[in-house]
Order: structure tokens, then sequence, then C-alpha cells
């Protein structure tokens, strides 16, 4: 008997791993050094505003960000940032890449327990370098049939990735903890979009919840065996 869902694909960002918390103190050290400039609430909504500009540029991750920090440095000090501010964020940049990994709660033992019956695959976007190296301190990576290191999450990535998997993209599920980057895209491409919220989102992968009998929400990767068990 053929199963409804074949291949399980996770998100690795704020999925399995901590991310966002290091970015916002990495953030929070931002508009200490830019204090004198503008508030904290200033700060941020520029900084975001300058991330939204560059990704197009530079991609997802932890380059772009410092690059975006710097950006907005100089605009708001008139173009008058001393050297050693900058420095300052290069360094910040540099611990945020050296950051020792964090695994989320049952992140482990669900990617495990899928390993044995469904064809898993990383899809993460981000730095190649930084991503390959969380990957390879996770210790998961043996785990994965695939992983696939992507510059963004489109429907047309998910039809691709799922595509090429045994049950195509209607035996596929898409697990993650952004609505716009993980769930949205892989409903949209046929399979199905498994909600794992944290605490902490990046203001740039907010999306409406989509309407779709195959969109599914978690508290935590804990409660994945058995919503996978449901669909059969
Ligand atoms: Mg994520």
């Amino acid at each position: 008997m053929t199963r409804n869902l074949q291949t399980i694909g996770f998100d690795a960002d704020d999925t399995l791993w901590h991310n966002e918390r290091f970015f916002k103190l990495t953030q929070a050290r931002f508009a200490e050094l830019l204090a004198d400039h503008a508030d904290c609430e200033t700060l941020d909504a520029r900084l975001l505003d300058s991330e939204r500009r560059n990704i197009g540029h530079y991609g997802f991750g932890v380059k772009g960000f410092v690059l975006s920090m710097i950006e907005t440095a100089i605009e708001v000090t008139g173009g008058k940032v001393p050297a050693s501010v900058i420095s300052e964020l290069l360094n910040a940049g540099q611990e945020l890449l050296a950051h020792p990994l964090e695994l989320l709660p049952h992140a482990e033992d669900t990617v495990r327990a899928m390993a044995e019956s469904h064809h898993i695959v990383l899809i993460t976007k981000g730095d190649l370098l930084h991503q390959e190296r969380k990957l390879a301190q996770s210790g998961l990576g043996d785990l994965f049939d695939a992983v696939e290191i992507v510059s963004d999450k489109t429907a047309q990535t998910y039809a691709r990735i799922f595509g090429a998997t045994p049950g195509g993209t209607a035996g596929a599920m898409m697990v993650g903890n952004s609505m716009k980057s993980d769930v949205v895209p892989a409903i949209e491409a046929g399979g199905w979009g498994v909600f794992v919220p944290q605490e902490l989102a990046w203001g740039l992968e907010h999306a409406d919840a989509p309407e779709s009998a195959r969109f599914r929400v978690l508290d935590d990767l804990g409660g994945l065996a058995n919503l996978v068990c449901e669909i059969g």
C-alpha cells in the first residue's frame, strides 16, 4: 500500500536549532552602539528596511545582516559613524557565525524517528558555509537523504525539490517556523505545510495562515510523529 506521505522536508533555523535569538542579541548590541544617534525602535525599523532592500543583493544570512547593520549605521549618523563602531559590528557578525549550535526541544528525536520511516530532506536558506557548519555541528547531517541550501524558498523551490522525491509534491510535507518561507509556498506547490512557530520571528518572515486542508500547526516538533501517522 502506498502511503499518502512519503517525504518530509525540515527547515533548519528556528525549526531544528536556535537562530533568531542570536540575531536579536546582536541587534541589541547594534542599538547600544548607536544609542546616541537614534532610539532602539527607529534603529530596528531602519535596519529591517535595509535588510529588505538588500535581500536581493546579498541573500539571507549573517553576511547580509552585517552589511545591513553597517549601512544603517552610516545612514543614522549622517555618514559620521566611527570606524571603531564598524569594527564592533564586524566583530558581532563574526561572533554570530561562531556561536555554538543549540538544538531545539525534540529536534533530534523527531528527525531520527522520521528518518527511519520516511525520505527526509533538509531545506534551508542562508549563507552556504554557515549552514553547512551548523548542520555538521548538529550531528543530524547523516540522517537526511538530501540537504538543499537554497537562495530562497518559493513554490518553485519546493516543486523542484519535492518533485524529485519518491511521492512527488503531493506526498511531501514541509515543516518549519516560517509561514512565509516554509508553509505557504510548500502548500502552493501541492504539498503539506506544517507551521511550528517559535517565540522570536524575523520581521521579513510573516505571512497570513493559508486556508488549506493541507495546513497544520504544531506547538513543537514533539507532535510531528503523531501528525505524520494520522495523515498516513
Ligand atoms: Mg526557519
